[in-house]
């Protein structure tokens, strides 16, 4: 093979390999490049400025795509500059973006693997550790990040999340419009949102905030009210479900306990069905439903309680909405199910924000989905420490593939 041939295969512009050294048992080749004839731009790899002549010359050796079936290593001729603004400084690579010895094309694909496979199956395919693993798709993630454009911020939501043990919640903030986590904040107090609002927006910034979508969680929606005068807290139909959803979880085990002996074994088992909705259970499940309800008329109260409340969102105006949630409350009137009398107050406490959604509309289900996709994300990593990793790569997650997901529930 002729020397040209070898730097074509290479295909990185600007330079040419003088020397290469095939292990064919090892199945590995090294390669030694250096700059072409006419190539002698050199930049500072610090602040980016154009230096004429180089100060000295070094070696680096890095890891690049396999040729075939053979492991490949550069070693490539680097320059050194010396830089008005930053002084003896290491000349700026296309090839080379940081200083662990792998080459971009080869962190790109490591990073493309890792979106679709856990670090621990990546480490696995590329022979590597997994910390290195997981390194490079953060540096891939950080030069993705920082090359794009963040759209503004108009709708946004606020939830929390459960990290385990260790970290506990995270407060997790994220534009409703694109899908797309923007911060995580440690705790969920209102400290956490004042830190987001303060840190990560400018005061025109946080004025263009029109709506948040938040659970009925009195430390978010002050922080809200104090930084974005001009947002309406719209509370999430999702979140309010999940109130419901509780409750109703309380009335199945206040009877389960109040009953006992062979009734028990009815229940027993039974917490999913409660939590479905009657649309999306089988004919063989709702059959055990109904026979659970005609045993205990009070759980099959509280379920159509919970049913019909999903209606409520169903209303465009105003003035349906509360007529509509102020006879869904006449209904528990000597039902004697303190956990709905419990939720109905909530409602009733915050009934600006339940009517606001028929003030603006909002996108429901996108906090729920980002929140399904970073459980994901933590069940396939085991976990992360880094907690700006977890980010980017939710952020990634909802830039590839998030709008589909959401879609895909709104349907
Ligand atoms: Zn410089």
């Amino acid at each position: 093979m002729k020397r040209d041939d070898w730097s074509k295969i290479l295909g990185s512009p600007g330079y040419t390999v003088y020397q290469q050294e095939i292990d064919e048992k090892a199945k590995t080749l090294k390669l030694w490049v250096r700059r072409k004839r006419g190539n002698r731009k050199y930049i500072c790899s610090g602040c980016g400025v154009r230096i004429a002549e180089p100060a000295d010359i070094s070696e680096r050796e890095v890891r690049d795509l396999p040729w075939g079936a053979f492991r490949t290593t550069v070693v490539i001729e680097l320059y050194r500059v010396r830089c008005p603004n930053c002084g003896l400084r290491i000349e700026k690579v296309d090839q080379l973006p940081s200083k662990a010895p792998f080459s971009k094309r080869f962190e790109e694909a490591v990073g493309e693997a890792c979106e679709s496979a856990s670090a621990r199956r990546v480490a696995k395919q590329f022979g590597m550790a997994e910390s290195t693993v997981r390194a490079i798709d953060l540096r891939c993630l950080e030069r993705w990040n920082a090359q794009r454009r963040l759209p503004s911020l108009r709708q946004m939501g606020v939830d929390e999340i459960y990290l385990g043990k260790s970290t506990k919640f995270i407060t997790v903030v994220s534009n409703l419009e694109t899908g797309e986590p923007l911060w995580f904040g440690a705790e969920r107090k209102k400290e956490t949102l004042d830190e987001f609002f303060r840190s990560q927006l400018t005061a025109r910034q946080r004025l263009r905030i029109e709506a948040a979508c938040v659970d009925m969680w009195e430390p978010f929606k002050s922080s809200v009210e104090q930084w974005a005068p001009n947002c309406a807290i719209v509370y999430d139909k999702f979140h309010i479900i999940q109130h419901a959803n509780k409750a109703i979880d309380e009335v199945r085990r206040a009877e389960f306990f109040r009953k006992g002996g062979a009734w028990r074994g009815v229940v027993k088992g039974k917490r999913w069905l409660l939590l479905t909705r009657w649309v999306n259970l089988s004919q063989e499940k709702r059959q055990q439903l109904n026979a659970l309800f005609a045993l205990n008329r009070k759980l099959m109260k509280a379920y159509l309680l919970k049913e019909s409340l999903e209606r409520l969102w169903t209303y465009r105006y105003e003035g349906a909405m509360l007529r509509y949630l102020k006879n869904w409350t006449r209904q528990l009137l000597w039902q004697r199910l303190p956990a709905f009398e419990k939720l109905a107050h909530m409602l009733i406490d915050h009934l600006d924000g339940i009517l606001n959604y028929c003030r603006v509309k909002v996108r429901f289900g996108v906090v729920e989905a980002i929140n399904g996709n970073i459980k994901t994300l933590l069940r396939r990593g085991r976990g992360y420490k880094n907690l700006r990793y977890l980010l980017l790569k939710a952020q990634r997650m909802a830039a590839t593939k998030t709008e589909f997901v959401v879609f895909r529930k709104a349907a």
